[in-house]
């Protein structure tokens, strides 16, 4: 009897797997035929300088709409990406196509922004990363202090000193480095002193809760101390409200990223903001 419901058991987790694993496969053959086809879009999400509320960066964020899906979330298609290698590719897609916007902003006379782009661990490990970022620099014909490149702590923790020295090429060559959602990973902070990076960005989840959560509130404060005294630029994620702005102003924070000032938004809406001034100081209300 038990035995008997010891293999029905493992063939309920058999069967269980197997699905998953066939979603898996589905999606990431879907997943390469739509950076084919190009159903990849980027979207861009702006960053403000907190004192001025001028646009002074934007974040690229990965957009897929499936025609039988729908649109599918980062968290869900970006492992497989990774998982599959066709993160590879992708990345180098994701880098020339926010590259190129850049340098088609800056051509259009707008005023200069920081164009921001996440990495994959998988991206910085590969074999002379810092080269071919020039080549795509070359290319597009951008400069190297417009594009801000953003990694995460866990992504560096193994192999920890050649993820350094692949950023401490890619910073030789002028570009900005920004540590991402700090605050969740597990780095020490003796590490933090040997990444060669030049702004943290306070993870969302502290963000979100400043005002009802003393703890993130602390977490928050003490994290944009650390920046300063460290002499780095630090930038809050995933602000809301205009309550949430104000404590991280009040907090002496140099950026701010979230949906009270803009959602992530197609190149051409953004266009039309830098056209007006790129100047999302609240007065009126947020935009949607
Ligand atoms: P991330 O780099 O930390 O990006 C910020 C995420 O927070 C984005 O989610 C953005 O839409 C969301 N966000 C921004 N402001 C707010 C806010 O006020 N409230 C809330 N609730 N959310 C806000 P998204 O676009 O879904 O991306 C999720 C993650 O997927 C990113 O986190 C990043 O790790 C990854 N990702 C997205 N695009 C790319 C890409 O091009 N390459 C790589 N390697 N990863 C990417
Ligand atoms: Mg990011
Ligand atoms: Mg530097
Ligand atoms: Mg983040």
């Amino acid at each position: 009897q038990a035995k008997q419901l010891g293999r029905n058991t493992h063939q309920f987790f058999a069967s269980e797997m197997n699905v998953k694993l066939q979603e898996r496969l589905s999606l990431e053959n879907e997943l390469r035929c739509a950076l084919a086809r190009n159903e990849l879009q980027l979207h861009y999400q702006p960053r403000v300088e907190t004192q001025s509320g001028r646009i002074v960066a934007v974040e690229a964020l990965l957009r897929w709409h499936s025609p039988t899906r729908g649109w599918v979330s980062p968290g869900t298609f970006i492992p497989i990406a990774e998982d599959s290698g066709l993160i590879l590719s992708l990345g180098t897609w994701i880098l020339k196509t926010a590259c190129r916007q850049n340098r088609l902003w800056q051509e259009a006379g707008l005023p200069p922004i920081r164009m921001a782009v996440n990495l994959s661990v998988h991206q910085l490990r590969q074999d002379n990363f810092g080269a071919l970022v020039g080549d795509i620099l070359a290319e597009t014909q951008l400069d190297a202090a417009s594009l801000e490149l953003e990694v995460t702590e866990s992504l560096m923790m193994d192999n920890m000193q050649q993820s350094i020295d692949t950023l401490q090429a890619l910073g030789d060559r002028g570009i900005t480095l920004a540590l991402d959602d700090f605050g969740t990973g597990y780095s020490s902070l003796s590490y933090l002193r040997r990444f060669p990076i030049d702004t943290l960005k306070i993870d969302q989840s502290f963000v979100q809760n400043v005002l009802s959560d003393v703890g993130d509130a602390a977490i928050t404060k003490t994290i944009i101390a650390l920046a300063q005294n460290l002499q780095l630029n630090i930038t809050a994620e995933g602000v809301e409200t205009q309550e949430q702005f104000e404590f991280i102003k009040s907090q002496g924070c140099d950026e701010v990223q979230g949906f009270y000032f803009s959602r992530p938004i197609l190149a051409d809406h953004l266009t039309d903001l830098l056209q007006n001034g790129a100047n999302l100081s609240k007065q009126s209300a947020p935009m949607s």
